[in-house]
């Protein structure tokens, strides 16, 4: 029987919440299969354990997840402990140094999920978001001169190196191509006149590898109202750290809120463990009520499980969100139910024992 050694980090407010869920969900898909199990080890890394101990994670804290097959995360943040603390000391030190470079997030119209537009349809809503999580317009670069004189000049550099861009690409063209889709870019070349001119050109050159791909190409801005107007027009696309962290917002919003939201930070050479998360926050507000939707997390674990090689219980995890999501019997206040995180956590289990 085949061992997956996962590293938990559930973290902060609702984090631990919806975490919870995500580990029941993939224990009982382990119950049901006989060929595989998870070991799980929890780490209590976050902002509670900054403030007893003054950093957000153990010293040795990245050696030690290092041997990990994956790692599922909660939530990090929150108030008190300032953003570049609670992130640059967990979430984004364990993406960078661990070369996550890939950001997977599928936005997808489940039946049974809030969509606010109002023709659209699940057909319509199916796409998958391949991010570039390493470098671009978050690569910390920049300057601040003459700092509170009148001649103050701010520069934030974005950065792309031709290693970084062209990995990415590839990425997104392989996935396309395994998975029988269309590629779309998604730059900015008219306005952003050295970076976005340089990402399509290597859209363009690895595309000469993929010739059955078929390929579009779209700037940010027409994207972005696309999406609302035509979300049918996308099904692999693939975009930079900045426009991909706004448009995945947006697709969240359209594929049933953030409640919902999965995403995975990807090492796809496997050099180094992958990270799989809901894509909202601590949600600090509700934090500690029960109330969170823990769907999103167990989406999470669906790609997790996709990632590990377990296909079919990844398939089969989502096809139980979307059947607790069609029943209505057990959802949270964000969806309109009453339901507890533990009650929409056990729906899902008994969904997925069902359906096995
Ligand atoms: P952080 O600073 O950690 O990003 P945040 O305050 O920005 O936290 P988010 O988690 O990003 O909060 O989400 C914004 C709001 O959306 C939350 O305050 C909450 O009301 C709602 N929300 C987010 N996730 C969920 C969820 N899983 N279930 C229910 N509501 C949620
Ligand atoms: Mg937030």
């Amino acid at each position: 029987m085949k061992t997956y050694r996962i590293a938990v980090i559930p973290g902060d407010g609702i984090g631990p919440e919806v975490i919870a869920e995500g580990v029941k969900v993939l224990n009982r898909a382990a119950e049901l299969d006989a060929s595989f199990r998870f070991d799980f080890v929890t780490f209590p890394w976050g902002c509670e354990y900054y403030a007893k101990h003054g950093k957000m994670m153990d010293d040795d804290g990245m050696e030690k997840l290092r041997s990990f097959d994956a790692i599922y995360l909660g939530a990090v943040g929150y108030p008190g402990v300032p953003d570049h603390i609670s992130l640059w000391g967990l979430l984004l030190r364990i993406r960078k140094e661990f070369d996550q470079y890939v950001n997977i997030r599928p936005i997808q119209l489940l039946d049974g999920a809030p969509c606010p537009l109002k023709d659209a349809s699940k057909a319509d809503i199916d796409m998958l978001v391949i991010r570039e999580n390493s470098e671009g317009e978050y690569a910390g670069a920049g300057d601040w001169l003459f700092k509170g004189k009148p001649e103050e000049v701010v520069l934030q550099t974005g950065v792309f190196s031709r290693k970084g861009t062209e990995r990415i690409i590839r990425y997104a063209y392989e996935t396309a191509r395994r998975l029988n889709k269309s590629l779309t870019s998604v730059s900015k070349g008219n306005a952003l006149n050295y970076s976005m001119v340089f990402w399509d050109q290597v859209f363009e050159e690895i595309g000469r590898e993929y010739p059955d791909v078929k390929t579009y190409s779209y700037l940010v801005d027409a994207a972005a109202m696309f999406m609302i107007k035509q979300p049918q027009r996308f099904e692999v696309v693939v975009t930079s750290n900045l426009f991909g962290d706004i448009l995945t917002d947006l697709g969240a919003a359209i594929a049933g809120g953030l409640g919902l939201a999965a995403g995975a930070n990807v090492n796809p050479e496997r050099t180094h463990p992958s990270m799989f998360e809901p894509i909202h926050g601590s949600a600090p507000d509700i934090a500690g009520r029960g109330i969170a939707n823990p769907l999103a997390a167990v989406w999470s674990a669906s790609q997790l499980l996709d990632f590990l090689g377990q296909e079919r219980w990844g398939k089969a995890v989502l096809q139980a969100v979307e059947q607790v999501m069609v029943e209505r019997a057990a959802l949270t206040p964000d969806m309109g139910g009453t339901a507890s995180t533990s009650e929409v956590g056990d729906r899902v289990v008994s969904a997925l024992a069902a359906s096995s």
